[in-house]
C-alpha cells in the first residue's frame, strides 16, 4: 500500500486574518462570486465586515443561512443556490456542520472551497470529509472528496469570543488525535485518504498532544481573560491545523468509533462532538489496556480544562446496561472504526472499556 498525505493548499492562522480574505485568495487565483454560508449568529455578526472586507475590492458575494444540521437536504440546497447564482468560490463561516455541508456542495460542483472557522472545536475545517447527519441528528456517515479545502482562514480574536464549551471540546478533539495515529500505526491501517500513515503524520499527533498537554491549561485562563496570546494561538493550531490533518492522514480509531456509537443514545445529543471525543478517548485507552502513565495525564488534563471522564458528563448518566450494549454494538458493526484498533474488538470489550473508563473518571 502507499503511503497518503493530504492537506488544505493553505493555512492561514492570526488576529484579524478575517482582512486577509482578498489577497488570500488572489494569491490562491480565487475569484468571486463567493458565496458565504453562516448560521443565524454569524451572520449578523460578520455580515457587515464581509460587506467591507469583499466590497472594498470588488469581489460580489452572497451570503446563505444554514439551517443547522450537515445534512442531505441542507447539502443540495447549498449546493442547487451555488449552482443558480454562478459561485466561483464557496465560503463557510462556522462551525464543523456549515463547514462540513459547504464543503460537500462545493466538492459536488467541483469549486473552490474556504474554510473559515469561527470556534476551535473540531478537526473538520482543514479536512477533506464531511460528516453527514440524518434529519434527527444521528451519525449517518461520512463522505470523502478528493480535495481538501483551498484555504483555511482562521481568525483568532474571532475564535476568542467563540463560546468557551467549544474551545475546550476542541481540546477534547485533538486529544484524540495521538492515539488513534498511534493505533492506526500500529496496525499498518488505512488512512481516511486511502493510504497508510507518512511520518509526518505520525508526528502531527504527536505534537498535537504535546501543545494541548503543555499549553492547554494557559490557553485556557487566556481564552476566559479574551487575550490572544502565543499559547492561545498554539492551541488553536493544534485543535485546528494539527488534529485536523493528524486524524486524516494518519487515521481514526477507537475515540472517534465510540463518539459515533453513542449517538445512537439520543442523551448524547447535546454534547459537543468533541466532548465525546474525550471520553472515547478514554474508552480508547482502556480498550487498549494502556498503562496507568498513559491514562492518567490525560485524565487530569480532562478534569483540568474541564472536559468529560465520566458516562453522567456526556448525558449517560445511571445508563442501563441495554443502552451501553446499544452503543458497544453500534461500534463494532462492520467497518466502523473501531475495527483500525491493532486487535479485534468484540461488543462485551466495549461495553466493559466504558464502564472502565467511568470508573476511572468517577474516582480520579
Ligand atoms: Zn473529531
Amino acid at each position: 500500500m502507499q503511503t497518503v498525505f493530504s492537506s488544505p493548499a493553505r493555512y492561514t492562522q492570526g488576529p484579524d486574518s478575517i482582512e486577509q480574505l482578498p489577497s488570500e485568495m488572489a494569491l490562491l487565483g480565487l475569484s468571486g462570486p463567493v458565496l458565504i454560508v453562516s448560521g443565524p449568529t454569524m451572520t449578523k455578526q460578520l455580515e457587515s465586515r464581509w460587506q467591507r472586507i469583499l466590497g472594498s475590492v470588488g469581489i460580489p458575494y452572497r451570503m446563505h443561512l444554514f439551517p443547522g444540521e450537515c445534512s442531505i437536504a441542507a447539502i443540495d440546497e447549498v449546493r442547487e443556490l451555488a449552482e443558480r447564482t454562478g459561485a466561483a468560490t464557496l465560503l463557510a463561516a462556522g462551525g464543523g456542520k456549515v463547514l462540513d455541508t459547504t464543503r460537500s456542495a462545493a466538492a459536488a460542483l467541483g469549486r473552490p472551497f474556504i474554510a473559515f472557522p469561527t470556534v476551535a472545536s473540531t478537526d473538520s475545517p482543514c479536512s477533506a470529509i464531511s460528516v453527514i447527519y440524518d434529519h434527527r441528528g444521528i451519525y449517518d456517515t461520512f463522505h470523502s472528496f478528493a480535495r481538501n479545502p483551498d484555504l483555511v482562514l482562521v481568525d483568532t480574536k474571532i475564535i476568542v469570543k467563540s463560546p468557551r464549551r467549544y474551545f475546550i471540546a476542541g481540546m477534547g478533539d485533538g486529544l484524540s488525535t495521538v492515539f488513534e495515529a498511534r493505533a492506526c500505526v500500529r496496525g499498518e491501517r488505512e488512512n481516511l485518504r486511502g493510504g497508510l500513515a507518512t511520518v509526518a503524520a505520525r508526528d502531527i499527533g504527536e505534537a498535537c498532544y504535546r501543545t494541548l498537554m503543555e499549553d492547554g491549561r494557559d490557553a485556557l485562563t487566556d481564552f476566559d481573560a479574551g487575550r490572544v496570546t502565543p499559547a492561545f494561538e498554539r492551541v488553536v493550531e493544534a485543535n485546528t491545523l494539527l488534529s485536523g490533518i493528524g486524524f486524516e492522514s494518519a487515521g481514526l480509531a477507537a475515540a472517534h468509533g465510540i463518539h459515533n456509537a453513542m449517538t445512537v443514545a439520543e442523551n448524547t445529543h447535546p454534547y459537543l462532538h468533541g466532548e465525546k471525543v474525550a471520553f472515547g478517548v478514554l474508552v480508547h485507552l482502556m480498550l487498549e489496556e494502556q498503562p496507568p502513565e498513559v491514562i492518567e495525564p490525560v485524565v487530569r488534563f480532562c478534569k483540568d480544562v474541564g472536559l468529560p471522564t465520566t458516562l453522567a458528563e456526556v448525558g449517560l448518566a445511571e445508563t442501563d446496561r441495554t443502552t451501553l450494549e446499544n452503543i458497544a454494538q453500534a461500534a463494532v458493526e462492520p467497518g466502523e472504526l473501531i475495527h483500525n484498533e491493532p486487535f479485534k474488538v468484540t461488543a462485551p470489550q466495549v461495553v466493559d472499556a466504558i464502564i472502565a473508563a467511568d470508573a476511572v473518571g468517577n474516582q480520579s
